[in-house]
């Protein structure tokens, strides 16, 4: 059987991945999992346990990591996060496509380990948009929003590693461009 793709959707913070990932998802025109990571970050008022993330704490983590129970973790803003094997490989054996968010050392190692990788990069309109969005999501706070525009610029340098790149200004749109890339990956995967 063929083994499913490893979809991977990378971007700053406050770009839309998560809103992408939720209508890819509800929309079920393309058969996909989401996969969900293991953080130690905070969780937000909106976000639910085992649907969001799986929330954990640095000890437990970091234990996971000795029992090299990770695809993929990295840290990010002084927070794990990471990809269980137990919540992707055997899906992908079995041939099921996964969705997931993962930051930009996270898919440097998937395109690495996963000959059936595919590696989408999320970019803003432009920085000021991105500020705006996250402000609007407001579940940081004025310094965290910064701290993580810092990282988005030293992010966004990293384009070159992914196999397309997609402007989200459009929502409407970026989810077509994103439905058709993984449609046209999923018919060469056969
Ligand atoms: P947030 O705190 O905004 O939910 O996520 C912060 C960053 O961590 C985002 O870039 C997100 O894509 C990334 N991220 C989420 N889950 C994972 C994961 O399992 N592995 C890696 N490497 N990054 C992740």
């Amino acid at each position: 059987m063929r083994k499913g793709l490893f979809i991977v959707i990378s971007g700053p913070s406050g770009v839309g991945k998560g809103t992408i990932c939720d209508i890819l998802m509800k929309n079920k025109n393309i058969d996909l999992e989401y996969s969900v990571s293991m953080t130690t970050r905070e969780k937000r008022d909106y976000e639910k346990e085992g649907v969001h993330y799986y929330f954990t704490n640095k000890t437990n983590f970091e234990k996971k990591i000795r029992n090299n129970e990770f695809v993929e973790y990295a840290i990010y803003n002084n927070e794990y996060y990471g990809t269980l094997k137990s919540e992707i490989l055997s899906k992908i054996n079995d041939g099921k496509n996964i969705i997931s968010e993962i930051d930009v050392q996270g898919a440097k190692q998937i395109k690495k380990d996963f000959k059936n990788s595919l590696l989408i990069y999320l970019l803003p309109p432009s920085m000021k948009e991105l500020k705006n969005r996250l402000i609007k999501r407001g579940t940081e706070t004025s310094e965290e929003i910064e701290e993580r525009l810092k990282i988005a610029v030293i992010e966004n340098k990293n384009t070159y590693l992914y196999d397309y790149v997609v402007i989200n200004d459009n929502l409407e749109n970026a989810i077509k461009e994103i439905e058709n890339i993984i449609k046209n990956k999923i018919i060469d995967n056969r």
